[in-house]
Parts: structure tokens; C-alpha cells; sequence
């Protein structure tokens, strides 16, 4: 266990901190058999939402039935709406699986999010539009955009969907229950631009086509940042619930919502008492118990509650703290990323954090350790636990893993948290067999959700 592990051993601790230390570390390293248990529960939650509404995991048909070629050229527009901030892009696609893109970001004001959101995009996108010399004129084709949206959406067609509710710190009033396309266009139409909104899409819709652009063996997109999500490519044979008219292609893209997994019973994931104590304080409470253990948004504050526990039986600062350290959320996960590459031998970084950021002085070697040990053990289950996902949804469609595929991967845990990547991989090998394994590469999709929104745009212009 702990002492036998070397990434866990804290050289100097007393008894008492060793033994905190294994409780932390049986509670955070999960075995194969346990995720095994959690990956059976996932597949029967899948199944469950591909036959009937409103279950744990929504399964939300996205609308999007074809694959792009990757020959496919031209220029594309679409808006990338965030929880701060808002871009407008213009993607060039080169034939080759190449993309270029010029984009422009645009802070969220707090006008914009409590009242003109709509107004406000329409704003940006003449902004962006008038600065290029790209307005049309009326002799000329409307432009189409794909709009990504991320925030829950019951969506109707490929370019209209309700409204669930706001989340991240929107909250403009009048639009729930309404079509948020309908919004975006009348707003246009008020400022009198040729655009039309062609697709609503799903940041992991988008990432997914980003990549399938690239390479069109890709199968699945991911999102690992603020919050976690993926996508994929489901035979619509499966897709028990739909009603609609079966694609050509035989195949839809839906949005699993998988941040949602066991949220009703809390029956499968390895709730810890500090899972439990962020989970209490959150805006959600009992909502997104997957998402809480894997993303951006609560690494760091998981891994607060740890050290405060720690520090309340004196085996952290000698149970000092400070004003900053006492305040839900100020530990960025950033900080756990920082924390886990640190390889001095003072561990310069670890006490900088500490110190500086958190205002907590005079920390010990055996402080720093413990910082360290506690930010591999949340960062280290969360890659754990984002296998889980992986694998249920790479199994749903087993068959394919008989050929190359590819998984598009966007988010920031994904990108900067040290061995995320090489720790969820090899976890899921332990699932697959070698030669399904194989078969699957891991890519890194940066911003692909808005540039996969354009080439939705694309996909649907091309149909019309
Ligand atoms: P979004 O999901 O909103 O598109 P990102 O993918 O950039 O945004 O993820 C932002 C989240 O990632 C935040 O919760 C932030 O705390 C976290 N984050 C930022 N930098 C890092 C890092 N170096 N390591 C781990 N997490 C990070
Ligand atoms: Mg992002």
C-alpha cells in the first residue's frame, strides 16, 4: 500500500500521518475489480437511456448522421458560447484533414448574462463579420454558423432545441423552455445580418467532428476541463427511443451527458467523505456525481477538504491554515497539476503554493509531501474513473474496435494534469485486449468544439 507505493511514501512522517496517508490511499486508488463493477453499472445506464427519456444518462440524439470525408474545402463560420466567454470563427477547411481558423473572443458581460445574451452574440458576430469585410450584401447567399452551445438542451432538429436550464453562471431570463436557435436568429435579424444559424451543437459534438475531420476514424469525443462529457458515433438500430426517420448512414452522434453517471442511488462511485462534503456545498447538490470526480471545477477543492482534515488532526501545518485556505474553491486545479510534476527535492513549487498563494507560511518538507501525495491521489483516481467512461462507451460499439479509431480529447485536465493521459490509456487497456487496444489512439482535439460546429455547418449546407 501506501509505503510500498514510492509516489505515496512521506519521508519524515510521523506514524499518525502514515496512517492518514494509507486511509487517503485506499480510499483514492481504485482497484481493476472495483472499476470493473463501475464499468457493468455505466454499460446498463447507457442501455437504459438509449431506450427511454429521462433517465441518468440522457443519451441526446445530436442530429449529426454523417462522417466528414476529411476532402471536404472551404470557409465555415461558427460561435463557441462558454460560461465567460464568447468566440466567433471562421474555419477554413484545406482538402487535406487541415484546418485553419481565425477566430475572436469576446468576454461575457454581466449584462449579457443576466439579460442581452441573444442581442449580445448578434453584436459579436457583426463585430466580428464588419472588422473581415465579410458582412453580405443582399446579392449575396446567407452565411451559414454552427452555434455550440453547452449548456442542457432538448434538441429538436439539427438547428432548433429547448432550453432544460441555465447552468455555469448564466441566468438570462426568458429563455428557458424556448428554442435558443430561434433566439440567436431573431437577434440577428434585428441587426439585419444574412446569417443563418445552420446547427446547434454540443462542445462535444463539435470536438468529436473536429477530429473526425482530421482523421475520419474518429469513433468519440471527449471533454476533460471545468466540467466532463463525451459523444459518439451510436448505431441508430440502438437508439431504441427514436422516432425520427432513420439516417442514411445508419449512425447518429449523441451526447451521453455521462457527468451525470450515479447520481440517483450514489450506488457505484467511491464516495469519500470529502466527495461528500463538496458534493453538500455545491450549486448542484446529489447532481453530476461523475463529473464532480473527474473534472477541473472540483479537483481542487476535493482535494482542500483533505488537507483541511488533515490539518484539523494536526498532521498538515501543524493545523495552521489562513483565511484563503479556509475558502471553498481556492485551490485551482492547476495547482494539483503544479504540485504533482514537482521533482525538486525541497519541492520549490509545492512551498510556493503553500506559502505564497495560500498564505499559509512555514511550511515543513513533510507539509510539501503530503500536498504532493494528496494531488496525485485526486488527479490519479480522477484518470482512473475517466476510463470508466472510456471503456463502457468504446465496448457499446465493440465491432468497431476491429479497425483503427480514433478518440478526440479536448479540456484542460486532459491536456495539462501530468500522466492523465498515459494513466486513463493504460487503465484502459486493462479492459480491452491487446489487439482492441491497439486499434485505439488518443488524440488531443484543442478548441475543437467550435471548429466542429462549422464543419456541422458544412455537413448540413452541403444537404441543402
Ligand atoms: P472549458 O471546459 O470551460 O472549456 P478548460 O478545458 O480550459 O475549459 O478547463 C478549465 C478547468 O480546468 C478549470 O476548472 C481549471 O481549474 C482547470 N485547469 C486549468 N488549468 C489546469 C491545469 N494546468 N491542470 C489541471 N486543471 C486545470
Ligand atoms: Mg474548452
Amino acid at each position: 500500500m501506501a509505503s510500498s507505493d514510492p509516489r505515496f511514501a512521506v519521508k519524515g512522517a510521523s506514524p499518525a500521518q502514515h496512517q492518514a496517508i494509507e486511509t487517503l490511499v485506499s480510499q483514492f486508488l481504485l482497484t481493476d475489480e472495483r472499476l470493473a463493477v463501475i464499468i457493468k453499472e455505466f454499460r446498463r445506464r447507457m442501455e437504459e437511456g438509449l431506450a427511454a427519456d429521462g433517465k441518468v444518462l440522457k443519451m441526446i440524439p445530436s442530429y449529426v448522421t454523417q462522417r466528414p470525408r476529411g476532402d471536404e474545402t472551404g470557409s465555415y463560420f461558427a460561435l463557441d458560447l462558454g460560461g465567460t466567454n464568447l468566440r466567433v470563427l471562421k474555419v477554413t477547411l484545406d482538402g487535406h484533414g487541415g484546418i485553419k481558423t481565425e477566430h475572436q473572443k469576446f468576454a461575457l458581460t454581466e449584462e449579457a448574462k443576466s439579460r442581452t445574451l441573444f442581442d449580445f452574440i448578434a453584436q459579436c458576430v457583426e463585430n466580428f463579420l464588419d472588422d473581415r469585410n465579410l458582412r453580405p450584401t443582399g446579392q449575396q447567399p446567407p452565411i451559414n454558423i454552427g452555434f455550440t452551445f453547452s449548456y442542457p438542451v432538448q434538441q429538436t432538429s439539427i438547428n432548433s432545441g429547448t432550453l432544460v436550464q441555465w447552468t455555469k453562471g448564466l441566468n438570462v431570463p426568458g429563455c428557458v423552455g424556448r428554442d435558443v436557435v430561434r433566439l440567436l436568429q431573431d437577434a440577428l435579424l434585428r441587426l439585419g445580418l444574412r446569417v443563418k444559424v445552420a446547427a446547434l451543437v454540443n462542445d462535444t459534438v463539435g470536438t468529436l467532428l473536429s477530429a473526425a475531420y482530421k482523421d475520419p476514424s474518429s469513433q468519440m469525443g471527449i471533454i476533460f476541463g471545468t466540467g466532463t462529457n463525451a459523444a459518439y458515433y451510436e448505431n441508430v438500430n440502438n437508439l431504441i427511443k427514436w422516432k425520427g426517420p432513420n439516417p442514411s448512414s445508419g449512425e447518429m452522434v449523441l451526447n451521453i451527458e455521462w457527468g451525470a453517471f450515479d447520481s440517483d442511488d450514489f450506488g457505484f462511485l467511491p464516495f469519500t467523505p470529502h466527495d461528500i462534503k463538496l458534493d453538500r456545498k455545491s450549486l448542484n447538490p446529489r447532481k453530476q456525481a461523475y463529473e464532480k470526480m473527474i473534472s477541473g471545477m472540483y479537483l481542487g477543492e476535493i482535494a482542500r477538504n483533505i488537507l483541511l482534515w488533515l490539518a484539523d488532526q494536526r498532521l498538515f501545518l501543524d493545523g495552521r491554515s489562513s483565511e484563503i485556505l479556509n475558502a471553498m474553491w481556492s485551490i485551482d486545479t492547476s495547482y494539483l497539476s503544479s504540485a504533482a510534476v514537482d521533482d525538486s527535492s525541497e519541492l520549490i513549487e509545492v512551498q510556493q503554493i503553500i506559502e505564497k498563494t495560500l498564505n499559509v507560511p512555514n511550511s515543513s518538507l513533510v507539509d510539501r509531501q503530503v500536498f504532493k501525495v494528496v494531488s496525485t491521489l485526486v488527479g490519479e483516481r480522477s484518470a482512473r474513473l475517466s476510463a470508466v467512461g472510456v471503456v463502457a462507451t468504446l465496448l457499446k460499439r465493440a465491432e468497431l474496435l476491429d479497425n483503427p479509431i480514433n478518440v478526440g480529447i479536448d479540456g484542460s485536465m486532459f491536456e495539462h494534469y501530468p500522466g492523465f493521459e498515459s494513466i486513463m490509456a493504460e487503465t484502459v487497456s486493462h479492459f480491452l485486449t491487446p489487439e482492441q487496444f491497439k486499434n485505439i489512439n488518443f488524440s488531443l482535439a484543442k478548441d475543437g468544439s467550435g471548429v466542429g460546429a462549422a464543419i456541422i455547418a458544412m455537413l448540413v449546407s452541403e444537404n441543402q
